[in-house]
């Protein structure tokens, strides 16, 4: 076993827990990108948003509004950042699905907004248009 999220939830190797229920588990994010930033894991494996079940992602997101209250309550946070890094491509290093709690405070520069694209003419339409159909 190496998914490390799995051995912290098992207690084999040490992290500073924050809350746990019968789905999820919460922990200190050991390289915080501000102080008071929490994981939110399930306790059952699933690499990301890609293969996780919704019944879970759900639980997950009860327990990160437990968490984001309580951490904004505690550092006096003026904001807080849930995010969610799927794949290698957007910033996934530890592929046991999790959300980060970020705490931020007026002015912190943690995150800088992105450039935004520029789509061709009727480009946009098309997308949404091929989004569209994989509901029908
Ligand atoms: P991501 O880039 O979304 O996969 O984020 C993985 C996060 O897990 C990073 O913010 C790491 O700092 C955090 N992390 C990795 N190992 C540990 C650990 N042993 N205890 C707490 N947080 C960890």
């Amino acid at each position: 076993m190496d998914d490390i999220f799995l051995k912290i939830i098992a207690g084999e190797i040490p992290a500073e827990k924050i809350y746990e229920d019968e789905q999820t588990f919460s922990f200190m994010d050991i390289k915080p990108a501000n102080k008071g930033h929490a994981l939110v894991v399930p306790k059952k494996k699933y690499r990301n948003i890609l293969d996780i079940d919704p019944e879970v992602f759900a639980a997950m997101a009860r327990t990160s509004v437990k968490v984001a209250q309580a951490v904004i309550k505690v550092t006096g946070a003026d904001g807080v950042n849930i995010t969610m890094n799927n794949e290698h491509a957007a910033g996934q290093e530890v592929f046991h699905a999790h959300l980060h709690i970020i705490p931020r405070f007026e002015g912190d520069g943690v995150f800088h907004a992105p450039t935004p694209v520029t789509y061709k003419e009727g480009e946009m339409e098309a997308l949404a248009e091929k989004i569209r159909k994989e509901f029908d």
